[in-house]
């Protein structure tokens, strides 16, 4: 099949989420001819819960995006406050008065990110979607595409998997190790008119949505995000149907009925399932690799994945240049970017993996995190150190390693 010229690239990356975005402008920064496919419209507004925490916020702002001067405005987010299904259990604020995480529409977000990737050189194609790899001989990859319009061919010399989940660049490339029943699947709504939103994430945690929980994130005084995640294979053994459950949390939680009485709906609840950790997915290839969700890259205890999904990014970033240049010595670059990824996200990703499936295993697993989660809760309520802590281990916003060697933690926990 003949190949036009301009079909051609350095870098084919799928998806225009975070990853692909910001992937994608950190290549056209370094002179490669880099083409992003998004299957979406320009403006497309992704399900997500909104919330940019501290991790996310120091990566935007090492890209060099402006995100603090030019960003989309945000609403600062200076506490958490964590309820069990009878009330609230603790609340931790963050770093006194300066707002240790933002929240942002999604859409405004994505859009910000896309507009800063195409402003140094990368072209989004919109309304383009990927279907499958035709050939990947020698030094090309040559994919399929499809638009409204009929089918287009791309050759590239590295293809990038920033898809999401789940992805199918990885299905594509015999990547997709792991199966779809190894993510989150989440539900969210917007909701105006709900009392006393503060700012502050607010988390529940509920048996009957273990292994998950449901949030209350505001995106200003009078608007919040309402969500409800879920490791998807307890969804599929519990039988659990996410908007069902967010509408009787709205409606039930003694924290919330009274408050919810006047809340409105704003447009309907959107559901999306969130790549996270599984042991035997895969991600690169060759010439091929995925980021951000597509490479399991969020994080399996809080569902945050636009931090995997930059962080991933610049990872690639830096292996691609070295493929494509034909620097870094004998060894795949790609498979350097591999085995970083393990490194960085595998040990926190897998003990949080590890973690989630307690509640999993029946009998002791169960009752262990019951048990465990009570006497967090009970020191919490003593401590606001140990608040302060556990929130900061949940939302990313203090290193894990600090907890998982944290010996006072654990004899806290013990005693
Ligand atoms: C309900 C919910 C709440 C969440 N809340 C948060 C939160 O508060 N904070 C947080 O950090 N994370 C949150 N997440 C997770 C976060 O949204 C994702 O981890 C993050 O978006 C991953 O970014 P990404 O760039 O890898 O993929 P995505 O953002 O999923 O982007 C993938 C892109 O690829 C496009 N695409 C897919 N298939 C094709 C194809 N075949 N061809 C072309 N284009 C294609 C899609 O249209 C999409 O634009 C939430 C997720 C959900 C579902």
């Amino acid at each position: 099949m003949g190949v036009s010229a301009s079909e051609r690239t350095d870098v084919l990356i799928v998806g225009a989420g975070p990853a692909g975005s910001c992937l994608g402008m950190l290549l056209a920064k370094g002179g490669y001819r880099t083409t992003i496919l998004e299957c979406r419209p320009r403006g497309y507004h992704k399900v997500c819960g909104d919330l940019l925490g501290p991790r996310s916020l120091g990566l935007l702002q090492s890209f060099g995006v402006g995100w603090r001067n030019d960003g989309p405005r945000g609403h600062g987010i200076r506490g958490i406050l964590i309820h069990d299904e009878k009330g609230l259990k603790s609340s931790a604020w963050l770093d006194g008065e300066t707002p240790w995480a933002t929240t942002v529409r999604r859409d405004l977000f994505d859009s910000f990110v896309q507009a800063r990737s195409e402003a140094a050189g990368c072209a989004i194609e919109y309304g383009v979607r990927f279907k499958d790899i035709k050939d990947s001989k020698g030094d090309g990859i040559v994919c399929e595409a499809a638009t409204l319009e009929g089918s287009r061919v791309f050759e590239t010399r590295v293809l990038v998997g920033a898809d999401g989940f789940p992805s199918q660049v990885a299905k594509s490339a015999g990547l997709d190790g792991g199966g779809a029943a190894t993510g989150i699947l989440a539900v969210r709504g917007y909701y105006r008119g709900l009392e006393g939103l503060r700012d502050a994430v607010e988390l529940y945690f509920l048996p009957r949505l273990f292994p998950g929980y449901a949030w209350v994130i505001p995106l200003g005084p009078d608007l919040a995000n309402v969500g409800v995640g879920v490791r998807a294979d307890a969804c599929l053994q519990y039988r659990i149907r996410l908007a069902v459950e967010l509408k009787r949390f709205l409606r039930e939680h003694p924290c919330l009925a009274r408050r919810a009485r006047h809340a409105e709906p704003v447009g309907p609840l959107q559901g999306a399932a969130i790549g996270t950790y599984a042991r035997r997915a895969r991600r690169w290839r060759s010439r091929i690799l995925l980021v951000g969700d597509a490479g399991r890259c969020a994080d399996p205890l809080s569902g945050e994945g636009v931090f995997g999904a930059l962080l991933s990014a610049r990872l690639a970033g830096s292996a691609i240049e070295d493929t494509l240049r034909g620097t870094g010595g004998t060894e795949n670059p790609l498979s350097r970017y591999g085995d970083r990824c393990a490194r960085i996200f595998g040990k926190a990703y897998r003990y949080a993996n590890f973690l989630t499936s307690l509640p999993m295993r029946k009998g002791l697993g169960r009752s262990i995190v019951t048990w465990g989660l009570g006497r967090i809760e009970a020191n919490c309520l003593l401590d606001s150190q140990y608040a302060i802590m556990v929130a900061g281990f949940f939302t990313g916003a203090m290193p894990r390693s600090r907890i998982w060697g944290n010996g006072w933690f654990w004899r806290t926990l013990l005693k």
